[in-house]
């Protein structure tokens, strides 16, 4: 009876400490996009791109601000921060390219959520824990969809429940776009999530990964207009994504920082990072791209920098 009670305890032990992978949901090499250089980006950057370009709010919701941020860094304890309620919002960008249709990035917020607390895809612990009820939709992602005619496919920044929420909105099969690892990575707090993650895909057929060389760069369409820059640290595929419009370029940084004042400051997200010096080399990264190109209009995770 012990050893059998013994190796349970081991087993819960080992699970909790490796955890289980962020979504059962399988995945697969995307066909679409090819590897380039920064050199490569670099060059037309600041040149005026095809795409047509919106950036719609589709909820306003409010989460502790120690997980926006790590308070912990100087400069965070230099500006006195202390944890407390942020307001913060969710997004979705919309892309049109003149021939290959509409794009999102990230998925906005389902229908479901009109009345987030009687969505059934959210298990009550994580409806509860990330107080999925005091959700304030603005914009479903049906009601865009149906205002772009359509959605070709979504280009997703990471795996995290608020940037795949919408996705159930979205005709069953359309492509799904992920940087690599993201349904693989192993965290505890996935035993708590998987579930509801798994059930926000539902309609996924499988996850297209982007197959980033050695520069972190893909030029998706070939023709220079969109860019995924791989920014790993708060998931290991968190993307980038560098739109290159009418009226300049956009720079949508995903959580690389959710906040503006960690984008003026330069200081990356807190706990909900799983890897916090990754998260740090790669807001670096954004932050030089930014600094090089002074055009470029960012936009941090879950607050507009204007
Ligand atoms: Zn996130």
């Amino acid at each position: 009876m012990l050893p059998t009670r013994l190796l349970a305890v081991c087993l819960l032990g080992f699970a909790l400490l490796h955890g289980c992978s962020a979504s059962s949901v399988e995945t697969r090499p995307a066909a679409l996009g090819q590897p380039a250089s920064s050199e490569e980006m670099q060059a037309v950057i600041n040149e005026p791109g095809p795409i047509v370009f919106e950036k719609h709010l589709a909820a306003n919701w409010t989460v502790p601000l120690s997980g926006l941020l790590n308070l912990e860094h100087p400069r965070a304890v230099a500006a006195g921060l202390e944890d407390h309620a942020e307001p913060i919002q969710i997004y979705v960008y919309s892309l049109r390219h003149p021939e290959h249709g509409t794009f999102l990035v990230d998925s906005g917020v389902s229908e479901k959520f009109l009345d987030a607390g009687t969505n059934d895809d959210v298990s009550f612990l994580v409806s509860q824990a990330m107080k999925f009820p005091e959700l304030d939709v603005k914009l479903t992602t049906s009601r865009l969809a149906e205002a772009e005619r359509g959605v070709n496919g979504v280009f997703l920044t990471h795996i995290h429940m608020d940037h795949i929420m919408g996705l159930s909105d979205l005709a069953p099969g359309t492509p799904v776009y992920i940087g690599p690892g993201d349904a693989a990575a192993s965290a505890g707090m996935h035993l708590a999530t998987r579930g509801t993650t798994d059930r926000l895909l539902a309609n996924v057929d499988y996850l297209r990964e982007w197959q980033f060389g050695p520069s972190g760069i893909i030029d998706i369409f070939g023709d220079g207009s969109v860019w995924a820059i791989h920014v790993p640290g708060h998931t290991p595929g968190s993307t980038a994504y560098l739109v290159r419009t009418a009226s300049g370029p956009q720079l949508l940084i995903g959580d690389a920082t959710h906040t503006r004042w960690g984008w003026e400051n330069g200081v990356e997200p807190g706990p909900y990072s799983l890897d916090g010096p990754g998260s740090v080399v790669s807001l670096a990264k954004l932050k030089q791209l930014a600094l090089d190109n002074p055009s470029l209009t960012v936009h941090p995770g879950h607050q507009s920098l204007e």
